[in-house]
């Protein structure tokens, strides 16, 4: 039977901030366990939350980035359950009305339709000792974190693994260029949860839905979700009947199992926070987010792609990472040449920096960079010699200009000079270059520009050095 697939998205993201959501500890990781708690964010009986203003902003910053509207009003409650993770037994968290509502990404020709953003705070974390114990951190607890929900028994919604990456790796670069949060994946600052059902195939009602928490990392996402599709087809083919649970996705072993059913979910009882006031947004707010909002990847892209003249292809190469597409920003203020930074980013750079989950710092300077592009570019160094210029000084406080010059790379060969060793070159490979004269064949010009390039030592313009070769051939 042919089903279609329904694949429902909450991902969570640590928000970048200074402080705690509702403390003044630090909102840092890699400190010793448990150094930055408090009352506040261990929940000691007694002590007050105060509300972080900038995790607020940070908040209506992400929404806005989306297309949300803003809550005018936005609630905080309490969502009760005990996990030693959670020394509060319970997390300040927001159902009735979150920050921000009504978004949408666009995956492909979708757009994909949010239900929510809402701000709420991070639980601590369990540390498995090799001894068999565990140990607790609190330190991430009381972390500012948003979670947002897409609109899964809408259409449209996301209905491959493939379009769920797209969708989890937009949002991703969303929130990095808005700045509203770093997403480092391997630091677990974001996470998805997934909920997956198959209807037959034209069906207006959904199926029951089975979702998978807390899945580190987009291929394990991906790998998941194909596996909970295949393991529902297999069921529903066989006349069986799906289960609303959750199940825990095991990426060792490839497998997912049962970890609660419907039976005995959770009652969070969620309460409006006693402690905390309604939180009024006014326009002011709204307005000034606005106006220190970054430069979002859609609208650079359009810039690269309609001011710039670049392809979309090589847009989207420089978008990738954000420092990459900083640092293209920043050599053009200094070298105001879009495709030629362009295509040295893309193909230099990138291959220098490109590891297999992201992306390493560029390790050379801007002025650096731009000395050798325009030196290229005025006919002062080959591109060659460029090349192995950058090789040499990446990673290090050497100077391009100094390293060409003391490598004897800079061109100023004279044209006398150049002419007589093209001569040279001509009569000394004759037979070559008949069977050029015969065939046209590149190579072999090229290895009659190589010999020449050889006897100048790299000085001369490999481009003139061509044309001359032609020159004389031709005449
Ligand atoms: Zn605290």
């Amino acid at each position: 039977m042919n089903y279609d697939v329904v694949i429902g998205l909450e991902v969570h993201a640590e928000l970048k901030t200074n402080t705690k959501c509702f403390c003044s500890c630090k909102n840092e990781s890699g400190n010793e366990p448990n150094t930055n708690c408090c009352p506040v964010c261990v929940g000691l009986p007694g002590a007050l939350p105060v509300l972080n203003k900038f995790a607020v902003e940070q908040t209506i910053r992400a929404g806005l980035a989306l297309g949300f509207e803003i809550n005018k009003t936005a609630i905080f409650e309490r969502k009760n359950y005990f996990y030693p993770d959670l020394s509060k037994a319970y997390q300040i968290s927001q159902l009735v009305k979150p920050i921000c509502i009504n978004g949408s990404l666009r995956v492909g020709e979708k757009d994909i339709p949010i239900n929510r953003i809402h701000l709420e705070e991070d639980a601590g974390k369990l540390v498995h000792a090799n001894d068999g114990s565990t140990l607790v951190d609190y330190n991430r607890g009381g972390v500012p974190l948003i979670e947002l929900v897409t609109e899964a028994l809408q259409e449209p919604h996301i209905e491959t693994a493939d379009e769920a990456i797209e969708f989890l790796e937009k949002l991703r670069q969303v929130y990095i260029y808005a700045g509203v949060a770093d997403c480092l994946i391997e630091k677990g600052q974001m996470r998805a949860d997934v909920n997956v059902s198959l209807k037959p195939k034209g069906s207006k009602e959904f199926g029951t839905k089975v979702e998978m928490k807390n899945i580190m990392g987009f291929k394990s996402v991906h790998r998941a979700i194909q596996y909970e599709i295949e393991r529902q087809r297999d069921i529903l083919d066989d006349g069986g009947k799906i289960e609303q649970e959750t199940r825990k996705w095991d990426d060792d072993k490839g497998i997912s199992f049962t970890l609660r059913t419907k039976e005995n979910s959770q009652d969070y009882r969620y309460f409006p926070d006693p402690d905390l006031l309604a939180v009024e947004i006014d326009d002011s707010i709204i307005e000034n987010v606005k106006n220190t909002m970054p430069m979002l990847p859609q609208e650079l892209k359009n810039k690269y792609m309609q001011e710039y003249g670049l392809s979309e292809y090589d847009a989207d190469v420089l978008l990738q990472f954000k420092h990459v597409s900083d640092f293209y920003n920043d050599c053009l203020s200094g070298y105001n040449q879009p495709k030629t930074v362009c295509n040295w980013l893309t193909t230099e750079i990138m291959a220098r920096i490109k590891t297999e989950t992201g992306a390493g710092p560029i390790l050379i300077s801007k002025q650096n960079l731009i000395w050798l592009m325009k030196n290229v570019d005025d006919k002062k160094i080959n591109r060659l010699s460029a090349k192995e210029v950058l090789s040499q000084i990446w990673g290090t406080d050497l100077n391009a200009e100094e390293e060409a010059k003391r490598q004897n790379l800079i061109i100023d060969i004279d044209t006398s000079a150049l002419d007589g060793i093209v001569k040279q070159v001509v009569e000394n490979n004759a037979n070559v270059v008949s069977q050029f004269k015969e065939t046209g064949d590149s190579k072999i010009l090229n290895f009659l520009v190589g010999q020449v390039m050889k006897e100048t030592r790299g000085k001369a313009n490999a481009g003139d050095v061509m044309a001359k070769i032609k020159d004389i051939v031709n005449s």
